[in-house]
């Protein structure tokens, strides 16, 4: 493995990068338990351990978080259920709208008032939910807003889960733009470097895909677990044997420019991270999908994308690589712009013509800094309260 020793002068640490951050602990909750753990807890209230499959019922099936109508617990004893076991974690401070209504970023304030995003996002045949891992993220990729802040503090496991189950009881209330639905797919590319946050990903992952009462039940195929190449955490992935699909943000092919883009690459290179992709690929049998920002004269041009094919292709020719090409976002205070139309197109003719799966992101979310590269939780003065706008499309149906 082609593992660096370090970076420049200014670059962060691996240590840097790989610390949960300075804050403290949320307090724990049903989400960070696993089901066995969620009966001791039940039998240390004094509670019989049936209770806890009560619990999970009304908490993950029926999505109800209020104690009120947990009917079929005893009536004291559900408020202090959800005093000691169900705390609340997650506060929206703000709701803003695209896309017609079909697109809805919430800002959260966590208990110790860090802010994190989640977007949800509802297609024709699928309902995804973009998550934040961590608050703020330690990387420092210069085109990425929420880089741009440095890392808070790692997310716990349960403020992970409840981003989803807040998106998943919208759909089930038909409180969602669209009407009624389900999350179908979940995607950790919200704020943060999941990778960085093992533990609580992974026990996020299993939390999401166990079957109900006691997860959400998403089929593992609609997880997608993003990194820009946190290697040894990679293969971690890969050997727990989860079959979630693994997105690598590369955004460049040569290491000089890479160095650049996504500081983490002094610390493992692109060969390292391109066959730790390879690997999770053949392990899991999932394609793994490539991000690629397109940045004006950065990384956009045509011998990038014939040195990207020529990367991807000598470690097999079984499609097992896709690469997603992003059009860069606007963020305050950058210096890059997103690519010209003409290079952009180019861009994706040379990766065909290597025969590449190739395909164009959409810009999902862009009037409300809620598209990729742009979650940086900035709330107005107005987010004390829940504040609601729409822009560009019909007001937040929630
Ligand atoms: S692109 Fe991802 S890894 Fe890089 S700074 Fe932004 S959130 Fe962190």
């Amino acid at each position: 493995m082609n593992q660096r020793t370090g970076g420049p002068a200014g670059a962060p640490t691996i240590e840097q990068i790989m610390s949960p951050g300075p804050g403290r602990r949320p307090p724990r909750h049903w989400m960070d338990l696993a089901p066995a753990e969620r009966v001791d807890a039940v039998r240390a209230m004094g509670l019989p351990a049936f209770r806890a499959r009560q619990i999970s019922t009304h908490w993950f099936t029926r999505l109800e978080d209020d104690p009120a109508g947990w009917t079929d617990l005893p009536a004291d004893a559900r408020e202090r259920i959800a005093g000691i076991l169900l705390p609340p974690l997650l506060e929206p401070v703000q709701e803003l709208a695209a896309d017609h209504g079909t697109t809805v970023k919430t800002a959260w304030r966590l208990y110790d008032g860090c802010l994190v995003e989640s977007v949800l996002m509802r297609y024709l045949h699928r309902t995804t939910v973009c998550i934040s891992s961590e608050a703020g993220c330690g990387i420092g990729c210069p085109f990425c807003a929420t880089g741009q802040g440095g890392l808070q503090r790692n997310l716990s496991t349960a403020e992970i889960v409840g981003q989803v189950v807040h998106g998943a009881r919208l759909l089930a209330r038909g409180s969602a733009p669209g009407g009624p639905g389900r999350v179908t797919n979940v995607v950790f590319m919200g704020m943060g470097e999941p990778l960085a946050n093992f533990s609580a990903v992974l026990a996020a992952v299993r939390e999401l895909t166990r079957p109900e009462p006691d997860g959400l039940g998403i089929s593992a195929r609609g997880l997608t677990v993003s990194t820009v190449g946190m290697v040894p955490r990679m293969r971690q992935l890969t050997g727990a044997g989860v079959p979630v699909t693994l997105a690598v943000s590369l955004h460049a092919p040569d290491d000089e420019l890479r160095d650049e883009l996504v500081p983490l690459n002094r610390h493992f290179d692109i060969d390292a991270v391109l066959d730790a992709a390879w690997d999770h690929a053949r392990t899991s049998g999932r394609r793994v999908s490539i991000e690629y920002v397109l940045i004006k004269d950065v990384n956009d041009q045509a011998w990038r994308a014939d040195l990207l094919a020529r990367r991807l292709a000598e470690r097999g020719d079984w499609n097992w690589a896709h690469v997603n090409l992003i059009p860069l976002n606007p963020t305050p205070g950058s210096r890059w712009t997103a690519s010209r139309r003409e290079d952009e197109e180019a861009f994706v003719r040379h990766l065909a013509r290597h025969g590449i799966p190739v395909t164009v992101r959409d810009t999902r979310g862009r009037e409300i800094d809620g598209a990729c590269g742009q979650l940086a939780a900035r709330v107005g003065a107005d987010g004390g309260d829940l504040a609601r706008r729409a822009v560009g499309g019909a007001p937040a149906g929630a």
